[in-house]
């Protein structure tokens, strides 16, 4: 069954509202999971929508955008994460890399290029240099992120990450993400997005472009587009608890699961031979 025919999803007309996690890293650099590892553990964290968003490249994204097709999985977006020293972008809905060989203005002009959409990754004190100037021109910011648990310097302050987005002066998307690499946890910090279905890729990316966000504190207070979070005080958002429709009995884990153990006696088997030897 698709995470998307699971019931209790909020509906707010023309709209419905779907968890996603735009965010996440994969062992082609320095997570912990494949690109279909990414795909199979969204479904285990009841995410509806996720995104690979590895460092300088788009392929992991799109490898796991064709695994997903295979095995009726969340909707992925594609994407990557554009890491500089001075900057972090994170461009979805792109098809080519963007290299980070450029200055931050061509960088958000080769995302728009693609018809995709920019996203200020953790907009700490420590990028701001580089960031403020061109806030106008992202379509996004991450507002929740693993750092609203706990800060890690005062350069890298979660409070920093909020004043971001509320001071813009031009209307920002409000993303919540996981950033996830292997010792937090897939779809830790979610954005609640709200599409027009019917939900696919495109539908998403058109969402997150109309600002159709919300994402919420480690409080439960909600930030976002003001009409969305007005609409979730009249009817607040449960969050998932009991739609984690994975059992791990696919074809698919099983066929995973006998790698794992495959492996592990492999590991055995070579030890036992050196010791022989
Ligand atoms: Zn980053
Ligand atoms: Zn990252």
């Amino acid at each position: 069954m698709s995470v998307l025919s699971t019931p209790a999803r909020l509906m707010l007309r023309p709209f419905r509202g779907y968890e996603a996690d735009f965010h996440a890293h994969t062992s082609w650099s320095d997570g912990s999971l494949s690109p279909l590892g990414i795909v199979r553990q969204a479904s285990r964290r009841g995410l509806d929508v996720v995104s690979v968003t590895e460092h300088n490249t788009v392929m992991p994204s799109r490898v796991a955008r064709w695994y997903t097709t295979l095995t009726d999985g969340p909707i992925v977006v594609s994407g990557e994460e554009v890491t500089t020293a001075r900057f972090h972008i994170i461009a979805l809905g792109i098809e080519k890399t963007v290299s980070p060989d450029q200055p931050l203005e061509a960088v958000l002009a080769a995302i728009h290029a693609q018809h995709g959409i920019a996203i200020a990754a953790h907009p700490v004190k420590h990028f701001w240099p580089e960031l403020l100037p061109h806030r106008a021109e992202l379509d996004g910011a991450e507002l929740m992120h693993p750092i609203a648990y706990s800060d890690r310097s005062p350069e890298w302050r979660w409070a920093d990450m909020v004043t971001f987005y509320e001071q813009s002066e031009v209307p920002l998307s409000a993303v919540g993400s996981s950033d996830y690499h292997w010792t937090s946890v897939l779809g830790l910090c979610r954005t609640l997005v709200f599409v027009r279905e019917p939900a696919t890729e495109s539908s998403v990316l058109d969402a997150i472009r109309e600002h159709h966000t919300v994402t919420f504190d480690l409080e439960g207070n909600a930030f976002g587009d003001r009409p969305l979070v007005e609409a979730l005080r009249a009817e607040p958002y449960v969050p998932r608890t009991s739609d984690y429709a994975y059992r791990g009995s696919s074809t698919a884990d099983r066929v995973l699961r006998t790698f794992g153990w495959l492996g592990l006696v492999g590991v055995f088997l070579l030890r036992a031979r050196k010791r022989r030897e």
